[in-house]
């Protein structure tokens, strides 16, 4: 991520790299108001939405990985809780509604400093439409998903678990480091 320039308190640029009394690692610290500024991982939160036997995707119509397949998902934003992430990123990226089901996926990625949480979602209707962030809109049967042009591998760990655990009958929930 990238370096802090300003201080959100003061607004200060005298911002240096420390180790504050008491911590054990290196923070950003303004040196005029002396707030210790903490970056700490963020959540993706998102969803598997499942229409009959049919996995809804999301061409991807914004960078990174413009064009490429990805299921709805994004950043938790501050005041909501998860599950409400997860379906505002639905409505957000495909216009579209789900009943939400059981968390599939807790994954760390921790090269990027992110969660990804995934949950199943039932869609009860094939309705949706594409957004300025999602080009093209599709369900897919498993054999028809576009495993080599999917966006994100935390998305290619979702959909495997989703199939794996729809052929098992029972959904469980994955935990796992995308290294
Ligand atoms: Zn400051």
């Amino acid at each position: 991520r990238r370096r802090l320039k300003f201080c959100s308190a003061c607004g200060s640029a005298e911002i240096g790299l420390t180790v504050p009394e008491g911590d054990h690692r290196e923070r950003y610290v303004c040196r005029h108001c002396s707030t210790i500024h903490y970056r700490n991982p963020l959540i993706v939160c998102g969803v598997v939405p499942v229409f009959e036997d049919r996995v809804m995707l999301c061409r991807r119509g914004i960078e990174p990985r413009f064009g490429k397949w990805t299921l709805p998902a994004g950043f938790m934003e501050n005041g909501e809780s998860v599950e409400e992430g997860a379906l505002r990123e639905l409505a957000e990226e495909a216009c579209a509604t789900v009943n939400l089901g059981p968390l599939l996926t807790v994954l760390s990625v921790p090269y990027i400093s992110q969660v990804h949480m995934m949950y199943l979602g039932e869609m009860t209707e094939a309705k949706y439409a594409t957004t300025p962030e999602s080009t093209e809109i599709q369900l897919f049967r498993e054999e028809e998903i576009p495993w080599k042009e999917l966006a994100f591998r935390t998305v290619k760990t979702a959909l495997e678990h989703f199939f794996e655990c729809r052929r098992q009958g029972q959904y469980s929930l994955k935990r796992a480091k995308i290294e």
